[in-house]
């Protein structure tokens, strides 16, 4: 692989300001989550099992789109790069990937509920819900098959008994997507306590997703 050059320099600045901004969000802790940013020939991606705020750019890791990680690497990669490379592979507007266990996302992904369309904002990540990926153990290309088959035609999914992950076309849209996520997961889980959840028609849903593929900044282009 190539020498590191500035862009690769400044990606990788930008994965561990995202990391640092995804804890500092609340809805990540310690180093169960990892990020990633799509770079020329594979992606730069959290170390695994550093905690973020001691890391510096320097600690990030360059993966190639085959998953050999670059020989120059100071750390071995998040356990989890085979799905974020994977998504990168099948997605091409795909610019970066954000993993958390954000607490309200993973208390539903451990019932292994998805998101409905309680609210009209699930549409924000490209159709009527959010789906809840399949189990499989942590690291494993299971784990990744079951992920992009629950992120088709999405740009977000939950994880079984694990967490969620969310496509952006760059770092900081990824993020924020995953704060709207927790924060739809949030209140799903209140709607929960009062009841058998109310859902919007598939109809009225289709308008929404019509209606956010003009709207504003077009943020979700990346779902859709
Ligand atoms: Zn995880």
């Amino acid at each position: 692989m190539a020498a590191i050059s500035v862009v690769v320099t400044e990606l990788a600045a930008k994965v561990l300001a995202t990391a640092c901004a995804m804890n500092a969000a609340g809805i990540n802790r310690g180093s169960a989550g990892n990020v990633s940013v799509r770079c020329e020939g594979g992606f730069i991606i959290t170390p695994t099992g550093m905690a973020y705020d001691s890391c510096t750019a320097a600690d990030m890791v360059i993966v190639g789109a085959d998953g050999t990680v670059n020989p120059a690497a100071k750390r071995k990669p998040s356990s989890e790069w085979r799905f974020h490379r994977d998504i990168y592979v099948a997605r091409p507007e795909a610019g970066a990937v954000v993993h958390t266990h954000s607490p309200f996302a993973t208390a539903l992904a451990c019932q292994e509920q998805g998101v409905p369309a309680f609210h009209y904002m699930v549409a924000r990540f490209g159709g009527a819900d959010v789906r809840c990926a399949a189990y499989a153990t942590f690291g494993t290309q299971e784990l990744s098959d079951a992920i992009l088959n629950a992120l088709n035609d999405r740009c977000a999914c939950l994880m079984a008994h694990h967490g969620m992950v969310v496509v952006g076309r760059d770092a900081d849209h990824a993020l924020a997507l995953a704060v709207e996520l927790e924060t739809l997961c949030e209140q799903y889980w209140r709607v929960l306590q009062l009841g058998a959840p109310k859902l919007l028609s598939a109809v009225e849903m289709a308008r929404v997703l019509a209606k956010f593929a003009t709207y504003g900044q077009q943020d979700n282009k990346a779902g859709s």
